[in-house]
């Protein structure tokens, strides 16, 4: 990774963070994340959500698990055609079909989940980088929902809502958002899983592009709702 990548952010500190889940948390409930029976289902659906809601993803895997392909061997063998008719509702379901058979085709290659759970994280992204057509996003999905490893996943609503916040200055590159966070929580996949579950939660309902200010439980503490940002603090622990 470059020297660039990894440049601490200052706003992403440990306290503003566990306050951030802490306070969704307590808004949301648990997410429950990843919405999949199994692990090979989460990387089908890292690739499907791309660019659309998850209801058309759940309408892709059932036509898929209709049609007997939610299996990387009947995806890889099956008729490109087939498959991208099966995928239709997700869209863009020509350019999915095919990154699909590629990360399918890798799945096998690298012995399916057991194989992957042998390699390092780091190696393992690498790798799955490699992939034609599979970004950043869709391989830290996979890491964390499928694979449990201690990776943040980063995507728009968790740039908007970091920006919004005062937290970011909006021009932080993927890896370095990631990193940054990695850092202030320590390796705690249950907090990474949880967080960016929360995050899409909240970036779906209520900081929208027009954001839902009123709605929301971070306004108290957001500098785009007028909020006072060193009201970001955890609550204490019960008892201390
Ligand atoms: S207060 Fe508004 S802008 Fe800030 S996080 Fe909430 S919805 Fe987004």
């Amino acid at each position: 990774m470059s020297a660039a990548a990894l440049r601490p952010v200052a706003g992403l500190t440990r306290q503003r963070l566990r306050w951030l889940l802490q306070a969704l948390l307590a808004h949301h409930g648990p997410q429950h994340w990843w919405p999949a029976d199994t692990g090979f289902e989460v990387l089908v659906g890292a690739v499907l959500t791309q660019n659309t809601a998850w209801r058309n993803v759940e309408q892709a895997l059932s036509r898929l698990r209709e049609a007997g392909l939610l299996d990387p061997v009947a995806l890889v063998e099956a008729e490109p055609e087939t498959v991208a008719e099966a995928i239709r509702p997700t869209g863009y379901f020509n350019v999915k079909a095919r990154r699909l058979r590629n990360l399918c085709l890798a799945y096998l290659q690298e012995g399916c989940l057991e194989g992957m759970q042998l390699q390092g994280t780091e190696a393992l992204r690498e790798r799955l980088l490699a992939v034609t057509g599979i970004g950043r996003e869709t391989v830290d999905d996979i890491l964390l929902y499928a694979l449990d490893r201690p990776v943040f996943v980063v995507d728009a609503y968790t740039r908007r809502l970091f920006q919004r916040l005062g937290w970011i200055g909006g021009q932080e590159g993927y890896e370095q958002l990631r990193a940054a966070v990695e850092a202030a929580l320590g390796p705690d996949t249950e907090a990474f899983n949880e967080l960016h579950a929360q995050v899409v939660a909240l970036g779906k309902d209520t900081c929208r592009p027009t954001p839902r200010c009123e709605a929301c439980p971070l306004s108290g503490a957001c500098a785009y709702a007028g909020g006072d940002p060193a009201a970001a603090a955890p609550a204490p622990a019960p008892g201390s």
